[in-house]
């Protein structure tokens, strides 16, 4: 479905006339409401059973698809199961088992010095806090906030490169970089929106809103999207959205 026939337009975001945060607040909620119809399976694509797995799941999936890293975690989880399994296990073979996804041998070290440091720190617990989490050697806020989000509670939007694309697209944030991403949508979004709105961004990504070639005609947020009023030539949807 991504594509459509339409070129990428390359030139920076409209300069848009400046939006209260109200106005901003119910966009970005209608947003989560218009897509939570339309991905209504919406929700974190990573195969797991518990948090150690999701923890291991989303490391490896750092410049991979979920679905290459869903292939290669059973063999993971068959043979290192818990982190005191995977803190003892040898780095040649952990290495062997995440080689098709790529960068392995930066992904195995982490793995394995992760788990060291949840069975050292945590009695082979995984932390529950953002602040511990990301203590962890190899886990990043969004790898922290995925888990946070899908397992235990406190975690923030995750922002991933579809999250970050779309909110841009969408003129709910200028910023870049993630974390200024990430608080910025915080404050536009109530926090229970915080967890499935990151879910949503992957989703919408992958089915429409493609980096290259979004597919706007067809996107159900099209009406709320300045970006995509300057793809389709739809001024009147760009004035609506900039409120
Ligand atoms: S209108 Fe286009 S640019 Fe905007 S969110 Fe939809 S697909 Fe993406």
């Amino acid at each position: 479905m991504a594509g459509g026939g339409y070129n990428a337009v390359r030139h920076p975001l409209p300069a848009m006339p400046r939006q209260s945060r109200s106005s901003l607040k119910n966009r970005a909620s209608e947003v989560v409401r218009i897509l939570s119809r339309h991905y209504p399976d919406a929700r974190c694509t990573l195969d797991h059973r518990n948090p150690f797995e999701l923890l291991c799941a989303t490391i490896l999936a750092a410049q991979c698809t979920d679905a290459k890293v869903n292939t290669v975690t059973p063999e993971l989880f068959r043979r290192w199961p818990t982190p005191e399994a995977m803190a003892a296990a040898d780095l040649a073979e952990v290495e062997r088992v995440v080689h098709p996804l790529g960068f392995f041998r930066q992904k195995a070290r982490a793995l394995v010095e992760m788990s060291r440091d949840i069975v050292a720190r945590h009695g082979g617990e995984v932390p529950r806090t953002m602040e511990e989490l990301t203590r962890l050697r190899g886990v990043g806020r969004k790898t922290a906030n995925v888990l946070l989000g899908t397992c235990f509670t406190g975690g923030g939007v995750i922002v991933d490169t579809h999250c970050s694309r779309i909110s841009r697209r969408l003129g709910l944030t200028r910023h870049t970089d993630p974390e200024r991403i990430e608080r910025e949508l915080m404050t536009l979004l109530p926090p229970e929106h915080w967890s499935i709105f990151g879910h949503l961004m992957v989703f919408h990504g992958r089915a429409v809103c493609d980096a290259r070639r979004p597919a706007c005609p067809e996107c159900p947020v099209l009406h709320l999207c300045p970006e995509g009023a300057l793809r389709t030539g739809a001024p009147a949807a760009l004035r609506e959205a900039a409120g």
